[in-house]
């Protein structure tokens, strides 16, 4: 599986502003960046978009990106999410103001985009790929996803701080090989961390804990303001298999 955090930097560096993976290159999750690649080829070959949650840095430039990838005919992308997070698109984003209600539009056979509702623990199968929808701890209702393509396992926790149903659900999957964990805020400011459902480092090293077994644990999600002070306290822990994400790199596991 390649796995692919898509830059959201100009010109392209290691600062996170915004969530878009991408996975096998036709599968995202999030649509952070998604609308920014500058090969709208390689846009185009993303056919579904899996939404963890609502807020702005996961879904930027989802309308950029459909606008984008937008061709005459029944063929569209599909975007996957938890139903009141395909309700929030639909109203919050695409409602005519925003941006043209490209549900709307899709009625007839010429289609911009189809939105499919998910169910928390149900796996559902696109691109050859397993990907399992799973409930998370932060300020609004989100979905981590396990993604398994049959021969190895990716996790995708998304925005979180500590949680439980999610690992223990991980923790039963075969063939893990990575997570890609969110530290958003250092040490000194665990207390918002903790109201804002997000991680600083020692809520991180309490949290790899709950998984029992040597993995990649992949840094995601540092705010860029605090992204030195969060790498900095990281590696005086010095938790085993943790490294920092380099956005732009294909990860192969
Ligand atoms: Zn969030
Ligand atoms: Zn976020």
């Amino acid at each position: 599986m390649d796995v692919q955090l898509l830059p959201s930097s100009l010109p392209a560096g290691d600062a996170q502003f915004l969530v878009s993976f991408l996975v096998d290159g036709s599968v995202a999750i999030d649509a952070g960046s998604l609308g920014l690649m500058a090969d709208l080829e390689r846009q185009r070959r993303v056919r579904h978009v899996f939404l963890t949650h609502e807020h702005i840095d996961h879904v930027a430039t989802l309308p950029i990106f459909l606008e984008n990838v937008y061709e005459p005919g029944p063929e569209c992308v599909e975007i996957l999410a938890a139903p009141e997070v395909l309700d929030f698109v639909h109203h919050d984003i695409f409602n005519g103001r925003v941006w043209p209600d490209f549900f709307e539009l899709s009625a007839g056979d010429d289609r911009f985009v189809r939105g499919t509702p998910l169910t928390i623990g149900r796996t559902i199968e696109r691109a050859g790929l397993a990907i399992t929808p799973l409930a998370v701890s932060h300020g609004v209702d989100t979905l981590g996803y396990l993604v398994d393509d049959g021969r190895t396992a990716v996790a995708f926790p998304s925005d979180t701080g500590p949680t439980e149903d999610f690992w223990r659900h991980v923790a039963a999957a075969p063939r893990l090989a990575a997570v890609f964990l969110e530290v958003s805020f250092p040490d000194s400011l665990a207390e918002l961390a903790a109201a804002t459902g997000h991680h600083c480092p020692a809520t991180f090293a309490a949290e790899i804990r709950k998984l029992d077994r040597p993995v990649r644990w992949i840094v995601v999600h540092r705010k860029p303001r605090y992204a030195a002070a969060i790498a900095a306290e990281l590696a005086t822990l010095r938790l085993p298999g943790v490294e920092l994400v380099v956005p732009g790199t294909t990860y192969h596991f």
